[in-house]
């Protein structure tokens, strides 16, 4: 049918290349960035295409703000169809099924970056025990103001 068809192949992507998840990660490293192997088929008539991605990027915990390395891995698969219509109506029976309308705007890249963004955890944190709590601690231990207002009071 389409453009989309004609990806295919694998390769690395560098965190750098994904303007958005860098823009969510704590760094960004040449060793960042995930690989990712395309393939596309017809069933149905209908065109597929499957991605797997998988790679790694650092975010900033949530508690101590450190960077927590995320390792991750994903699997789509794009059925294409017309229409919106066909597309909204389209039975999905796997959640990691999602039906796209074929268009030469599609834009894999793009792609690939909206999955791993809804992969990214909310509020990252590392495992207790591995949470660097240093500086929350130190808050934690600092005199409160009000307190010391209210023994000048005295
Ligand atoms: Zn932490």
């Amino acid at each position: 049918m389409l453009a989309p068809v004609s990806y295919e192949g694998e390769g690395f992507i560098q965190l750098a290349n994904f303007p958005r998840l860098s823009a969510e990660a704590a760094s960004v490293n040449p060793e960042d960035g995930f690989d990712c192997q395309i393939l596309s088929w017809h069933q149905d008539d209908r065109p597929l295409m499957g991605v797997k991605i998988r790679g790694r990027m650092a975010i900033a915990c949530q508690r101590c703000l450190d960077p927590l390395g995320l390792e991750l891995e994903i699997h789509k698969t794009y059925v294409f169809l017309k229409t919106e219509g066909e597309a909204d109506e389209f039975p999905l029976d796997r959640d990691d099924e999602e039906a796209m309308v074929a268009s030469i705007h599609f834009n894999l890249l793009e792609a690939i970056e909206d999955e791993i963004l809804l992969e990214l955890p909310h509020a990252p944190k590392h495992p207790v025990g591995q949470c660097q709590l240093r500086s929350l601690e130190a808050d934690l231990e600092k005199p409160n103001p009000f307190k010391i207002l209210k023994n000048l009071k005295k």
